[in-house]
């Protein structure tokens, strides 16, 4: 298990997650909704994952 400081809210001696973060743009009148998975490799907290989109990262990918 991973242990060190969320790189999305700064919380220490949390326990973290490598995620890809998801931007999403929801659909409007004028546009299709899209997401775009980032290419970075984050380290999020628990608090963090629950919060906001995101990809799982296997370690293996690493
Ligand atoms: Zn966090």
């Amino acid at each position: 298990m991973l242990i060190g400081t969320c790189e999305n809210c700064g919380s220490s001696e949390v326990t973290l997650t490598l995620v890809r973060r998801v931007y999403i743009v929801p659909e409007s009148w004028d546009s299709v909704g899209s997401e775009t998975v980032m290419d970075e490799i984050e380290e999020w907290c628990n608090s963090c994952t629950s919060n906001y989109p995101f990809v799982l990262v296997e370690a293996d990918q690493v």
